[in-house]
């Protein structure tokens, strides 16, 4: 007899006297069954189930397989997932929605095994591509290559097969760093370049012994080329560009779907966007539910937030009512998080303040006047303390308002002195548990062993603390992942085995909480997300293994199996279903 069926017995008993398999005489019947699963329902109420009923976009009841049958009818679908989780979706913390979905729209090569793999890649696209428009890829790396072009200059390729196979397109293709871009013969042409053309100050044309030049663009010889794709782009008509902004919603959309994820937080929205994201909400096209943070000047904003703010718009799609990510700094690595004390490797930089205060105060005082929660950027603990005072000014003005939970993205550095003071003003720090292992490997460097240890990526401490544990990808910073983001919560290890932090781990099940719950609490919806409960949405995700129970080392193998969205199946078995 499992926990579950331990409670179900309680349960049952509590509220009828009578036994569990009796089917309801009258009453709901479910349009899906979800039966034999290995539910985790993130509901304390009834923390594991094997059933769950769902009627239209709700979930009508969990409990047993036999008492779920009770609710079947001619119409129900009965889907038996043979011991597979069952899970809330997750919901993604905080990441941008359509540059993630403009990712997305250009061609990845991060996998391309060698030169050849990406030109084919290339020749695909633009048998589907109008000729002269551009195509665009990313994330190449010759040293991935397992195979050598025969001839090579500077240890790269140089451009004939791929203009050879693409005379129609410009093409340009972004180097994994960003620092250099390779292009075709038909680009060099467009922006007039040839063997006679000069570098510009800081950029490098790579030529072949002749003086050919070879396609390799490095640093401000970029720029040429961004410049003309990015002027093409501008120039092609409406129709044609909100074509493309839709493709980049659908995919992001889908991409999350295909992690199990069911909503997604956007930090840093524009009034445009949100245009088209609502009238695709009111179509039924959005593939996933919003929750939306505008990303605009606080003078922009001014007259307009009322007509934005929305609740559960179209159906629960889509919500707009936070202002964010304004970044009050910026990012560790680059020394630019602002920090208390300087910088161990840098002693000479506090790192940078890059939004100035003045106007995050402005956006604070717009959110008070408009009921919209504010969710910035803060990642040093100098940035973390100024937004707590701003935050708490606003909230000393406004004493009859309660239940504020404004955020404070990343919160990557926090003093110790302000963790009681985060508890005590009902804020939230908006964690993404992935960037203690991305950031890891160089975190001591910045802040040296001592402060690292005392206040970087302290997430779990938070936690205890009585803060609301939250999670997130960040995409497209990080990859879109929970279960990557879900092992390094609960082992903080880095890609070469060793542990950061590792006193600083959650437990699986406050891993899964921060993603579902945590995530929901911090949106100001766990009445209708976040766990497996009758009346919420029926939102769920079927993954391959038990989170909670398979082995650290096993954990990057969980697949996902299904993702059900509003009582609908979206995603199964590798595809995505469309409607
Ligand atoms: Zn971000």
């Amino acid at each position: 007899m499992n926990r579950f069926t331990l409670l179900l017995i309680a349960a049952t008993a509590a509220l009828s006297g009578c036994g569990s398999e009796e089917p309801p005489q009258t009453g709901p019947t479910a349009d899906l069954l979800l039966i034999n699963a290995d539910v985790v329902t993130v509901d304390e109420t009834m923390p594991y189930a094997d059933a769950v009923a769902i009627e239209g976009d709700r979930i009508l009841a969990v409990g047993s397989t036999d008492e779920m049958l009770a609710y079947r009818d001619d119409d129900t679908e009965v889907i038996d997932l043979e011991g597979q989780m069952l899970i809330p979706g997750f919901i993604e913390g905080h990441g941008h929605y359509t540059s993630f979905g403009g990712s997305l729209l250009i061609l990845d090569f991060r996998y391309a095994e060698s030169f050849a793999d990406i030109v084919s890649m290339v020749a695909e696209a633009a048998a589907e591509t109008p000729a002269g428009d551009w195509i665009v890829g990313r994330g190449w790396h010759q040293d991935k290559w397992s195979v050598r072009e025969d001839v090579l200059v500077e240890g790269l390729p140089v451009h004939d097969s791929l203009s050879e196979a693409t005379p129609d397109h410009p093409v340009m293709l972004i180097h994994t760093s960003g620092h250099a871009v390779f292009v075709n013969r038909y680009a060099m042409r467009l922006v007039e370049l040839d063997e006679t053309t000069e570098p510009p100050d800081g950029g490098e044309i790579v030529k072949d012994e002749n003086g050919r030049p070879t396609g390799m663009m490095r640093e401000a010889a970029q720029d040429m080329f961004r410049l003309a794709y990015s002027g093409h782009q501008g120039r092609r008509p409406a129709g044609v560009a909100e074509e493309e902004m839709r493709r980049m919603i659908t995919l992001a959309g889908e991409e999350s779907l295909r992690h199990g994820i069911t909503s997604f937080q956007d930090l840093g929205t524009t009034f445009a966007e949100v245009d088209l994201i609502r009238t695709m909400a009111e179509e039924g096209n959005l593939p996933v539910r919003l929750y939306m943070a505008f990303e605009e000047q606080a003078a922009d904003m001014a007259g307009r937030l009322d007509e934005y703010r929305m609740i559960g718009h179209g159906n629960n799609f889509l919500t707009v009512r936070a202002i964010g990510e304004k970044v009050l700094d910026g990012a560790l690595g680059t020394h630019g998080g602002w920090l208390l004390e300087p910088y161990t490797d840098m002693p000479h930089s506090y790192g940078l303040n890059v939004v100035p205060v003045e106007e995050i105060e402005a956006s604070a005082r717009l959110a008070v006047e408009h009921d919209y929660q504010m969710a910035i950027q803060g990642i040093g603990d100098r940035a973390y303390r100024e937004l707590l005072d701003i935050y708490e000014t606003a909230f000393e003005a406004n004493p009859d308002r309660t239940d504020w939970r404004w955020r404070i993205e990343h919160a990557q550095v926090i003093h110790p002195d302000d963790i009681q003071r985060t508890v005590d003003l009902g804020v939230i720090p908006a964690v993404q548990g992935i960037f203690a292992c991305s950031d890891g490997p160089w975190v001591e460097d910045r802040l040296g062993p001592e402060r690292t240890r005392e206040r970087g990526y302290i997430f779990n401490t938070l936690a205890e603390a009585g803060l609301v544990p939250t999670n997130g990808t960040d995409p497209p910073v990080d990859e879109i992942s929970p279960v990557a983001s879900f092992h390094c919560s609960v082992t903080r290890e880095l890609p070469d085995g060793t542990l950061f932090q590792p006193q600083e781990v959650y437990s699986s099940e406050r891993a899964l909480y921060s993603y579902t719950m945590g995530n929901a609490i911090a949106a100001f919806e766990e009445d209708i997300k976040g766990s497996i409960t009758p009346g919420k949405l029926a939102d769920l995700a079927v993954l391959s293994q038990n989170l909670l129970t398979v082995p650290d080392d096993e954990l990057l193998d969980t697949e996902i199996v299904m993702t059900i969205l509003g009582g609908e199946i979206r995603y199964r078995d590798g595809e995505i279903v469309r409607r």
